[in-house]
């Protein structure tokens, strides 16, 4: 394990420094990834950061996107830079899994590893680890991993502010889950003093949608919402098919969960999808309705109490079957 004072004289020294962080990475992958990228830079490390996957259009606007290497484009390059590294940060995960074929070359690397995550169940493949379930967002804690622990706050600046901001903007559900506490205000009051400006953000990642995705909206809502009030549950499923005539691309159908659960009295809400190589599925739930539980037990997955996903490798349909069936088992919790 690296002390905090070795990776204080670690970071007095250029380092060859990569980050990376989960597949279809979110606002807060993003955002605490990008966030560290522009803190680094600051201190003179040769710094890239590294995406499993791609990611949604509504988060290119991010300062220094255009420097981000997506490994399924890049596997070469993204391979020496692992290979070569003298540090890897792996933000907003914590499993090796969580980042595909990415995560065996980290694991093989002899860089130093450092984690900064706020998910469940880490994995031992760390040599540091910030690590705490109670953060809103990995961005949470990058904010705290330079202005608490590396004392640095003289070097936060508007690229750092703008990037931290969206990543707890959008993992904290616009502030407004549970863990938004006092403290994350606190932090957004301070990123806001560094620069970011909250409601261009806002704008920038809600206010930017595709025709397509509103017209796609539309009618996940009328068309496919399921509501099985007996068991205080909502349903969305998708098809290829409908993927297809909608022209969905990426980040498309973040969020469509969250309409579901808007409906009242709906205690779960599934958003299910045929994707071309297995069926995903996003899990979102209210109070203390255990949604991570159901997606590792049945789905391969896992998450967040009330935000969580997994995948399922029977058809579209099975998929379906086997989620509503399991409700049963869930009956009393739902009803609750
Ligand atoms: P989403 O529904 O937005 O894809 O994912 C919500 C949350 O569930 C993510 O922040 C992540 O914590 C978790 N999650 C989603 N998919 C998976 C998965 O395949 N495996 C695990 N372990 N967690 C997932
Ligand atoms: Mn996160």
């Amino acid at each position: 394990m690296l002390s905090v004072s070795e990776i204080k004289s670690l970071l007095a020294t250029p380092q060859k420094i990569v980050i990376t962080t989960h597949h279809k990475p979110d606002g807060d992958a993003m955002g605490s990834s990008l966030g560290l990228y522009a803190y680094l830079i600051q201190k003179g490390h040769h710094v890239k950061v590294i995406t499993p996957t791609d990611y949604p259009y509504f988060l290119h606007w991010m300062p220094n996107n255009s420097d981000v290497i997506i490994f399924t484009e890049a596997q070469e390059e993204a391979a020496k830079l692992v290979a070569e590294a003298s540090m890897i940060f792996c933000l907003d995960f914590n499993t090796l899994s969580r980042i595909n074929e990415l995560g065996e070359l980290v694991r093989a690397s002899a860089a130093y590893k450092l984690m900064i995550d706020h998910h469940l169940e880490p994995e031992d493949f760390d040599d540091y680890r910030h690590w705490s379930i109670n953060a809103c967002a990995a961005a949470q804690l990058v904010y705290d991993f330079i202005v608490n622990v590396l004392k640095d706050g003289s070097f936060m600046n508007k690229d750092i502010a703008t990037c931290l901001y969206t990543g707890i903007m959008t993992d904290s559900g616009s502030f407004r889950f549970p863990s938004a506490d006092a403290t994350v205000y606190r932090i957004a009051a301070d990123l806001i003093d560094f620069g970011a400006e909250h409601w261009r953000i806002h704008q920038l990642v809600y206010d930017n949608a595709t025709e397509n995705r509103l017209r796609f909206l539309g009618h996940c809502l009328s068309d496919k919402l399921e509501i099985l009030r007996e068991s205080r549950t909502a349903i969305i499923t998708v098809t290829q098919d409908e993927l297809r005539r909608f022209n969905i691309q990426t980040g498309d159908t973040e969020g469509i969960v969250n309409y579901a659960l808007s409906v009242n009295g709906i205690k779960l809400a599934a958003f299910i999808i045929e994707r071309t190589d297995k069926v995903k599925l996003s899990l979102r739930s209210t109070g203390d309705f255990p949604a991570n539980e159901i997606c590792k037990k049945y789905f391969n997955g896992g998450g967040h109490r009330n935000a969580a996903g997994g995948y399922s490798e029977q058809n579209l349909e099975d998929t379906v079957a086997t989620f509503k069936q399991l409700l049963t088992e869930y009956k009393t919790q739902l009803l609750q």
